[in-house]
């Protein structure tokens, strides 16, 4: 098992869900999904899940939101699955559009370029991104509360949840917890990490000690050491990172997958976080690249955050898409997709750099 200093996991095995559930407060806090009409069944599955593994106990609320109405049918079906309190919001032009001082003409353009890059070629893929990186804590919805955990249509939570993850969080003062960390697609964020930097150096920003997750200095280790161990897999060959240094430093293109985030808000709504925003907008990247909001977040966390504050939520099992977190000896009644590999030993995983950050190490 990981052996952390700095973050262990909140439960190893099952708690008593019950007594969780009765003798500690609920947390201002809700999940987060933005999603289509188009997405109901998978909106649905991830509900079904989270509420069976989770939520039947501790009944936190839902805020869905959409760039478009939501149709009865979306609204009656979701409220259906869940006894909590449940909000549907619509996302003005103001948050969900490109920003009107730039040319419409040259974003399209852009984009239209981005040929051969998953996603890149969809205006409305960038802008979910562009929603996810600066917007989504501005909607009123989302303001109310304190803490979010976000939910995608077609994820699945493969053991039991049985304590509160956003009061352990707050009782362990944690802003930002993830389930995979893994290598991000070099061609989506080719300046990413250069305009991070440069941002860093311009508000003189104070490296933090988590930082150095995000640096390849063990990056061709850790591939050498896979490689020997015969683990490499077809299945999640990555493209090599880009070696160019900046400032002495390479990215690795570790960061959080954030279908999956449970985290503070005051963290995004600080004026540390918007001035960082406020630079990647001006470089323009979210319609120039593609920039995701998930690499946005983590370079954000590594940027403002020190590594007492960010949580590995080892103990969960989850699932979405082609990858999954099984939580194996560590999570309570786990019951996890066979045919998904399990991400932590794979090439693309970031866990053994995150290991070596937090000052533990993995077992085999
Ligand atoms: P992936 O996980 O990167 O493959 O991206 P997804 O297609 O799952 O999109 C991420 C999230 O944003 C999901 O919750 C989608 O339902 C939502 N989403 C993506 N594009 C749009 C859009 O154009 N409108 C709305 N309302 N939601 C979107
Ligand atoms: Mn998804």
């Amino acid at each position: 098992p990981l052996n952390e200093t700095f973050d262990a996991p909140f439960a190893v095995g099952c708690k008593n869900v019950a007594y969780e559930a009765n003798t500690y407060p609920r947390m201002n806090a809700t999940f987060m999904v933005l999603t289509r009409n188009s997405d109901l069944d998978g909106v649905l599955s991830s509900m079904k899940s989270i509420e069976k593994r989770f939520n039947q106990h501790f009944n936190y609320p839902y805020v869905f939101l959409n760039d478009e109405s939501f149709t009865d049918e979306f609204k009656e079906a979701v409220q259906k699955v869940t006894q909590s309190k449940v909000q549907f919001g619509i996302l003005g032009q103001e948050l969900w559009d490109f920003p009107s001082t730039v040319d419409q003409d040259f974003i399209d353009e852009a984009i239209a370029e981005q040929v051969g890059i998953v996603y890149a070629n969809m205006p409305s893929y960038h802008k979910m991104c562009r929603f996810f990186s600066k917007q989504f804590y501005k909607h009123p919805l989302i303001q109310q509360y304190e803490w979010y955990w976000r939910l995608e249509p077609d994820v699945s939570f493969s053991c039991d949840i049985s304590y509160d993850p956003f009061y352990y969080m707050q009782k362990y003062n944690k802003v930002y917890g993830f389930v995979i960390a893994i290598k991000e697609l070099a061609e989506t964020v080719p300046n990413l990490f250069r305009y991070t930097i440069a941002h860093k150096k311009a508000v003189n920003l104070e490296t933090t000690d988590f930082w150095r997750f995000f640096l390849n200095d063990d990056y061709d280790k850790h591939i050498q050491t896979l490689k020997e161990k015969q683990k490499y897999d077809q299945v999640f060959v990555l493209p090599e990172p880009p070696l160019e240094q900046i400032d002495g430093e390479i990215y690795n293109l570790c960061h959080f997958w954030s279908n999956f985030e449970i985290a503070r808000l005051d963290f995004y709504r600080s004026k540390e976080y918007n001035d960082y925003m406020n630079a990647l907008e001006e470089a323009g990247g979210f319609w120039t690249e593609r920039w995701g909001d998930a690499p946005v977040h983590s370079l954000a966390v590594g940027l403002l955050l020190n590594r007492s504050q960010v949580h590995y939520f080892r103990d969960l099992g989850y699932q979405h898409s082609t990858i999954q977190h099984c939580a194996q000896d560590l999570g309570c009644n786990c019951d996890c997709p066979l045919t998904v590999p399990e991400i932590e030993p794979r090439l693309g995983s970031c866990i053994n750099r995150w290991a070596e950050v937090m000052g533990g190490y993995l077992d085999e």
